[in-house]
């Protein structure tokens, strides 16, 4: 069954309204965040069907055009110390990949509206914030930022997309991006349901999300898995597709936060929904994609439950309290391993085993039951002179992942 991903998930709520321990105004909005989210499901599913049959027999578009090695490591070279022979191949290889860039890169088709949903729990188009082109909402029309903010995000997700993979927008057919911000009322979630993205302004609990170039580009990226394999949302396939919206969207926030300087796999936290835990919560972030299960602690959210690792894959039943069987507990098992990948590969994660990622879910190969065995078969098989890295990435958490017994 096909689920909307809200980003902070049924599971989570449920905890929290079971624990008891938050005051009694938080847990009553938890209660109407899941009422609406459910609510809305069974558009979504009636939607993900209607995408699924238009996407049958679309041939997908290969991969962006990259080299493994990333362009800032031959501007290192070229900058550094190297022998003039050295600097001479690094030269041309920029121009060469410069060129070939060019050459191949799509029309940008950017199309985002930024509706104004006006605490109401409907989606009526009739007031628009922001059209593309803009312009951009002055502080007094909308203190919050959240329009703007909206915009920039699409924009950014947008770009990263056809810049890196040479993907115009979600179907790469160019999708209009339409997101609603200011939706309901002390709704603290935000959610892609096949045609839409929607913002709520934050709760007593959790921050207003508009702010998170990893949510946006989580979220949007569910729309990108659906027109490419379209990975079954319940148990292991349904965890490597939480498991892609982490993986693009902490590289659209690696990327995108600042594109002039950005972060290698090094220097990146790894961090998704960073800053979505209003104060006194013991919480970094909704999940640690390196160190899965230690994003938060705390009595009254209780503890990240992620394992790290094959050996404790978490077996939850396939209905909404057991998070469609696990889909955003066992995706930090393929988390960790996008992580261990990247930096084993090294410099920025888009330009290595992001490459990998992407050329596994447009090579046709996963069908939508992919568990992780084929999923991690599928991205050693494109990692060229990377294999040995990535398979020893997927060793780390458990890879070949033999049945337990
Ligand atoms: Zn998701």
């Amino acid at each position: 069954m096909a689920s909307i991903c809200s980003i902070i998930p049924h599971y989570l709520l449920k905890t929290i309204i079971d624990k008891g321990e938050a005051d009694d105004d938080i847990v009553a909005e938890c209660r109407s965040t899941l009422a609406q989210v459910n609510q809305l499901q069974t558009a979504r599913i009636e939607h993900s069907h209607q995408i699924a049959l238009a996407s049958q027999g679309l041939a997908q578009e290969s991969a962006g055009v990259q080299g493994f090695i990333p362009p800032h490591i031959h501007q290192a070279i070229l900058r550094g110390p190297a022998g003039e022979e050295e600097r001479e191949a690094s030269r041309r290889t920029l121009e060469h990949d410069t060129k070939f860039r060019t050459a191949r890169r799509r029309e940008r088709h950017l199309s985002r509206t930024v509706y104004d949903a006006q605490h109401r729990w409907s989606f009526t188009r009739d007031k628009i914030l922001i059209p593309e082109g803009g312009p951009l909402l002055d502080k007094k029309i909308d203190p919050s930022t959240d329009g703007n903010e909206c915009y920039i995000g699409f924009g950014k997700t947008y770009d990263f997309y056809l810049e890196y993979f040479n993907r115009d927008s979600l179907d790469n057919q160019g999708l209009p991006l339409d997101g609603f911000v200011h939706y309901g009322q002390n709704f603290g979630n935000a959610f892609w349901d096949g045609e839409k993205m929607v913002f709520g302004d934050g709760s007593r609990l959790f921050n207003g999300l508009t702010d998170e170039l990893d949510v946006i580009g989580h979220e949007l990226t569910h729309g990108v898995v659906q027109h490419t394999c379209n990975l079954k949302y319940e148990f292991q396939s349904g965890a490597l597709n939480e498991s892609l919206a982490d993986v693009f969207g902490i590289m659209v926030k690696q990327w995108g936060e600042n594109p002039d300087k950005p972060q290698t796999a090094a220097e990146a936290n790894w961090l998704i929904g960073e800053g979505i835990w209003r104060q006194g919560i013991n919480g970094r972030a909704l999940r640690d994609m390196e160190n899965p299960g230690t994003a938060f602690d705390d009595p009254i959210i209780g503890k990240d439950p992620q394992p790290a690792h094959w050996k404790d894959f978490v077996v939850l039943p396939n209905t909404k309290e057991g998070d469609w069987g696990g889909v955003h507990i066992n995706s930090g098992i393929p988390n960790r391993a996008f992580v261990l990948a990247s930096k084993k590969i090294g410099g920025l994660a888009w330009l290595g085993a992001g490459q990998i990622w992407y050329k596994a879910i447009s090579s046709g190969e996963l069908n939508g039951e992919a568990k992780f065995k084929k999923f991690a078969d599928v991205t050693i098989k494109y990692s060229g002179e990377h294999a040995k890295d990535v398979q020893k990435a997927w060793e780390e958490v458990g890879y070949p992942f033999p049945e337990r017994g």
